[in-house]
């Protein structure tokens, strides 16, 4: 029998038996390149900042590092996740159980505002996680009344870290969770977008980062997603959706809107004609937000509306076409939101609404920053294309 001479793709890692087992039955079978340059860093345990593009897997490089490194009889919380939606958290958290599926010994919790304190407190006490993923404020109160003990934390990791940091409250949280950590621990974090300032932000948190800019600004387009502008007036924009929505061939699609009024108005006029939405806002209770994620990640539903909190690290395998209602407001906006199609390399579409001025502005700052360049919508476009 023909025995191969060169190892490849996640092997080379040498990660666990029980990490390379399940990584098979992921279905993963060559690591994408910010997996083959972060992987053999981070499970040394060098601290990272990473930006890379939308879709390219940059959860499976600290899931699979952090999980590497962890015992496999781990006591106290060992890796704590801060990242700034509760949806994401799950989402994060999903990841983390997918992956210690043979090392069921590792457990995960998920934490975030919105919901009891006391059911959280209950759970950690109950549980007794290793690996805690959740959003700063209620980390922190966690923490803060000694519900969540951080001093074993030996990993600390942001994802979206520029999100995170960029809001002040929000990096005022987290510099103070930090600060309740042991000072020997592995930083990281990751975005696919980055400036200058916020890595500076970034690095005041690590010793000596390994830095990993696989896409820089301009290489940050995917190449696997077509992006078109519409140009017209507010009172067309209901019925030129309502079109592309009949004429598009979408399995899941996402429409972005500016504020929680307009998802919910758009959310009502499209049940009224027909189309079975669901829609995510920061207004909603937190167990109905879960819900309505839930419904759309099990493809319950095939619209969804959504304001910008959902806008940045979802992964929804299905969706294929993102409409921007409204115009992001700035050029990273503009990335995070169409990057919620054509996850992993695959084909999407993206359809932006110009109405204003400062519309136009965004759409000339995104094809200058990401060199791509964005065409008016043809009458027709061929459904095998996205
Ligand atoms: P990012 O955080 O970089 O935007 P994600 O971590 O959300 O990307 O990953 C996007 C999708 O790609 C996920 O559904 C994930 O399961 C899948 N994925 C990640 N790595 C691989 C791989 N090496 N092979 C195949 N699919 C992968
Ligand atoms: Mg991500």
């Amino acid at each position: 029998t023909h025995v191969a001479m060169h190892s490849s793709g996640f092997r080379e890692f040498l990660l666990k038996p029980e990490l390379d087992k399940v990584i098979g039955d992921c279905g993963f079978e060559h690591p994408s390149e910010v997996q083959n340059e972060c992987i053999p860093q981070a499970i040394l345990g060098h601290d990272i900042i990473c930006q890379a593009k939308s879709g390219m897997g940059k959860t499976a490089v600290f899931v699979l590092s952090v999980l590497q490194q962890i015992d496999i009889n781990p006591t106290g919380v060992v890796a704590l996740i801060l990242c700034h939606t509760r949806e994401l958290a799950y989402q994060i958290c999903d990841e983390f159980d997918r992956f210690t599926k043979y090392m069921s010994t590792v457990k995960t919790a998920v934490i975030y505002g919105g919901m009891p304190v006391q059911t959280q407190k209950d759970m950690l006490r109950d549980r007794q996680p290793n690996i805690v993923i959740g959003t700063p404020g209620r980390v922190l109160q966690l923490a803060s009344e000694h519900s969540l003990n951080l001093k074993s934390i030996k990993h600390f990791i942001l994802d979206e870290c520029d999100s995170l940091l960029e809001s002040l409250d929000m990096r005022k949280d987290i510099q103070k969770i930090y600060k309740l950590t042991s000072p020997t621990k592995q930083v990281m974090m990751f975005s696919a977008t980055l400036s200058d300032q916020i890595r500076g932000v970034c690095k005041k948190f690590m010793h000596v980062p390994f830095e990993i800019y696989i896409n820089d600004g301009s290489k940050l387009t995917l190449h696997g997603l077509q992006q078109y502008y519409v140009k017209l007036t507010e009172d067309q924009k209901n019925r030129k959706l309502v079109d592309l929505l009949d004429s598009l061939d979408f399995n899941q699609v996402v429409i972005f809107v500016k504020s929680v009024e307009r998802a919910k108005a758009l959310n009502s006029i499209l049940s009224e004609v027909g189309f079975a939405s669901i829609c995510i806002h920061r207004d909603l209770k937190q167990p109905e937000r879960i819900e309505q994620y839930r419904k759309f990640k099990n493809f319950q539903s095939r619209v969804m509306v959504a304001t910008n909190i959902f806008g940045r690290g979802i992964d929804i395998e299905r969706v294929n076409v993102v409409i921007n209602y409204d115009m992001a407001e700035s050029p990273d906006t503009y990335l995070h939101r169409v990057g919620r199609a054509g996850r992993f390399g695959t084909k999407g579409l993206a359809i932006s609404f110009i109405t204003a001025a400062e519309d136009l502005t965004t759409l000339d700052q995104v094809q200058s920053k990401f060199v791509v360049s964005v065409k008016d919508l043809p009458e027709k476009i061929d459904p095998s294309t996205y």
